[in-house]
């Protein structure tokens, strides 16, 4: 018992639902703002981008939504995904503490993603629509998307930030494989891309612009629609099934987590583990300390305001409450291409300022080198985005280590780091740098921030 390492979970236990943590909140989230009126958006302000049932998802309070069969299904690839006690780790550490780590990286496109984008993409199908278009950071939602648009025979364009499309062809080449259109963002397909490029032909691109084109191609034609990664509701609540899982997982392991560790881009993964056993904590349950960690160099949750803004650097999007850097910021062209957004998914902000999530910032460097400890010890070499939580859990297991306890640590290990073997390359070389962003520019994105009328 002790010594198990693997825990495994028949694919008959893959949850038939996944978890709402709008029912549990002990305050209800600022609403949806629209930029015109300043009044709460409605259902149909969001129709032209996304299908209705994904909408009514976005809105929902019940704890719980059905898992359709045919998603499930397709989760039976991969689903359930395993549970490790990380043994050796532990031992290099010397910690008294358990560490556990969810894997994610047996998805086909090698990270969490595909747990929302096979859902989102058989919705648009019951919808009717034929096309996606979409945004991509380091090409981990873009790959995901293209593989489940091949399952549901829909036509994905996905608009890679250009300093990923440049570092990391081989995600390009996945996306391709699937059958999906990838481009380079700023790109000259849409007028938002056009004017970018023409103050500055040279651009690294950035989230932000890269939705603002894809939400531009969704609204200007009917049979397409738009379909996000992370941040929006509907997709936290997707990636439920993390945590849900990991909690049959924690029982067969007869331990419970007191800490939870996730690494924060737009908020998903670490909503997808966390949610479901803060939400338990809210109901009366185990309250385990739960930490957000997120790049120094991209700091939303540490350094950012908690304040409406647009999701997209074009102001397309409705105004949502957040943690934000400002929806012009361009953060540096750190490796950890899935942290580079601006804002933070609405729901993980909204439980920072009720105190029940704690976060962290760490430097490029130091999460590489945890990430490297970890392959050494582990065997899995993890994303760059997924060293963070890596970095996270030991820094953790080394508190527990100081003051003596024998803690429980639970962490997403969202993705695998194959794709990204360019950055390990350039770890090796000691050519990684920390990147730090200009203070300036950040003054100037959060000066930027729209005006909202006081509420409540
Ligand atoms: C996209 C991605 C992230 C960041 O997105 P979240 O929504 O914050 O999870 C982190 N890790 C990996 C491996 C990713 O692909």
């Amino acid at each position: 018992m002790g010594s198990q390492t693997k825990y495994l979970l028949d694919e008959s236990r893959i949850p038939k639902r996944w978890y709402n943590i709008q029912a549990d909140l002990p305050r209800p989230m600022a609403p949806v703002l629209h930029p015109g009126t300043m009044q709460p958006v409605g259902p149909d302000d969001l129709a032209p981008l996304f299908p209705m049932e994904l909408i009514m998802q976005e809105v929902t309070t019940e704890r719980e939504v059905e898992i359709p069969e045919p998603v499930r299904d397709i989760y039976r690839l991969w689903r359930p995904s395993p549970l490790f006690r990380a043994h050796r780790l532990e031992k290099a550490l010397g910690t008294p503490a358990k560490i556990f780590y969810k894997y994610e990286g047996v998805s086909p496109a090698g990270s969490h993603k595909p747990n929302t984008a096979v859902a989102q993409a058989f919705y648009n199908r019951e919808a009717g629509i034929k096309r996606l278009a979409t945004e991509t950071g380091a090409g981990q939602w873009g790959s995901s998307l293209a593989y489940a648009g091949a399952l549901f025979g829909i036509d994905v364009t996905v608009f890679q930030v250009r300093v990923s499309y440049d570092q990391k062809p081989y995600r390009r080449a996945l996306m391709e494989s699937y059958g999906a259109r990838c481009l380079p963002s700023p790109s000259t397909e849409t007028e938002y891309g056009r004017a970018v490029l023409e103050k500055r032909p040279d651009h690294p691109g950035s989230l932000g612009i890269a939705i603002s084109e894809a939400v531009e191609v969704a609204v200007k034609r009917d049979d397409t629609k738009y379909a996000l990664g992370s941040v929006l509701n509907h997709v936290l609540l997707h990636q439920t099934i993390v945590g849900l899982e990991a909690m049959e997982q924690m029982k067969m392991a007869d331990t419970w987590p007191d800490v939870i560790v996730g690494c924060t881009g737009g908020g998903s993964n670490f909503a997808g583990i966390a949610f479901p056993f803060i939400g338990e904590g809210l109901r009366g349950g185990a309250k385990p300390r739960v930490v957000a960690v997120e790049p120094a160099a991209c700091p939303s949750l540490t350094r950012g305001r908690f304040a409406y803004d647009f999701g997209d650097t074009a102001h397309m999007t409705p105004l949502t409450k957040m943690h934000t850097l400002g929806s012009t910021f361009t953060p540096p062209g750190f490796h950890a291409g899935g942290l580079r957004y601006h804002g933070m998914a609405p729901l993980v902000s909204h439980l920072l300022d009720l105190g029940l999530i704690d976060a962290v910032a760490y430097q490029q460097v130091e999460c590489f080198d945890a990430g490297i400890q970890f392959a050494r010890t582990e065997g899995i070499l993890p994303a760059p985005e997924a060293n963070h939580a890596v970095k996270g859990a030991i820094e953790e297991a080394l508190r527990c280590k100081r003051e003596g306890r024998s803690e429980t640590i639970l962490f997403n290990l969202c993705g695998h780091g194959h794709f990204d073997m360019a950055a390990y390359m350039s770890y090796s070389a000691g050519e990684l740098t920390n990147q730090s962003y200009s203070e300036e520019e950040l003054a100037m994105a959060l000066a930027g921030l729209p005006s909202v009328p006081e509420t409540s």
